[in-house]
């Protein structure tokens, strides 16, 4: 007897749950939504790009540059 193995390793550890990433929003300005991308999740505002790990996205706020 022999079960296959189910293993799901690798299967897309960059991908995120499509609801969680509706609720995910980039912390600039603009607040926009994120899009699925081979790099990660990508603002279409700011072109920034969040690393997902784990299947957990990594949004970090940026410092604001110009502050005076
Ligand atoms: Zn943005």
């Amino acid at each position: 007897m022999s079960q296959p193995a189910e293993q799901n390793s690798g299967a897309d550890s960059r991908a995120v749950d499509p609801n969680l990433l509706s609720l995910l929003r980039c912390p600039c300005q603009e607040h926009s939504k994120l899009q699925q991308t081979a790099a990660g999740l990508a603002c279409q505002h700011c072109d920034r790009v969040f690393p997902v790990v784990d299947g957990i996205p990594v949004i970090l706020p940026e410092p604001e540059p110009n502050v005076e």
